[in-house]
This record gives C-alpha cells, sequence and structure tokens, in this order.
C-alpha cells in the first residue's frame, strides 16, 4: 500500500491545474502516460526508475515514497502473456502462409520474443505501479 497525504496530493493536482494558466508546474498524469515515460505516477515529473527495472526509494520532484510499492512478477506475467500471444500467433500465420523453414522461425521469433519482452517491461512495470497508486486509497 502507498501511503500519500491529502494535502500532498491536493497540492499536486493544483500544480496541474495551474499550467493551464501559463505557469510552469508539474502536470498530474495518467498511470499510461508515466508508465510510457517512466515517471513518477503523481506527478509524471520524477523519475520511476534508477536503473533497468529498480525503482528509486521516492520520487525526485514531488517525493512520493516508492518503497511501499509491491507489485512482485504482476509486470512479468502480463509481459510474457502479451509477447507470448503476438509472437506465438504471428510464428503460426508465417508458418501457415509462407512455409519457411525452421532456422527462419528461430532467427526472427526467438530474437523478437526476447525484444518485445524487454522493450515492454520497463512500461508494464510503470504502469502496474501507476495503477496501484491511483487505486489504493
Ligand atoms: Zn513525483
Amino acid at each position: 500500500m502507498i501511503q500519500d497525504k491529502t494535502e500532498d496530493l491536493k497540492a499536486a493536482r493544483d500544480e496541474g491545474s495551474s499550467r493551464a494558466v501559463g505557469v510552469s508546474a508539474a502536470p498530474i498524469t495518467t498511470p499510461l502516460k508515466a508508465a510510457i515515460r517512466g515517471g513518477c505516477p503523481r506527478c509524471g515529473q520524477g523519475r520511476l526508475f534508477q536503473g533497468f527495472l529498480k525503482v528509486r526509494p521516492a520520487c525526485e520532484a514531488c517525493g512520493l515514497d516508492f518503497t511501499r510499492i509491491q507489485t512482485g512478477d504482476g509486470p512479468a506475467t502480463f509481459i510474457m502473456q502479451i509477447a507470448g500471444f503476438i509472437v506465438g500467433f504471428s510464428a503460426l500465420f508465417v508458418e501457415i502462409r509462407f512455409h519457411p523453414p525452421m532456422w527462419v522461425h528461430l532467427i526472427v521469433w526467438l530474437p523478437l520474443v526476447i525484444a518485445l519482452s524487454l522493450a515492454l517491461m520497463r512500461p508494464g512495470r510503470g504502469l502496474m505501479i501507476g495503477l496501484q497508486y491511483r487505486n489504493q486509497r
């Protein structure tokens, strides 16, 4: 569970609304936007990760505590299913339609499933963290 003070959230929302009148303040972001940018789920300005998948202790911009976020293997589970679905059905389609030799499947689909899994891992974990932040109150 992520602890967040109500006044902090209100202050962050006020900063977000002040952007519309020309003040350069942090906008409030959606979990999906924050996940794509690898940003903080509250302010969208601070970075969420300090390595490839290691989550920072706190947001450098708004101070949101990330240490209480527990995503476990949730992102990896979804990523494996999504990448497996895309690559599995693509391989099946190519096999049925073009009948390529087996080595073509090996050099196309194995690197693709690895690259797809790695590419989706960070946004997937960011989305999971963002949704957990938004929905656990
Ligand atoms: Zn933040």
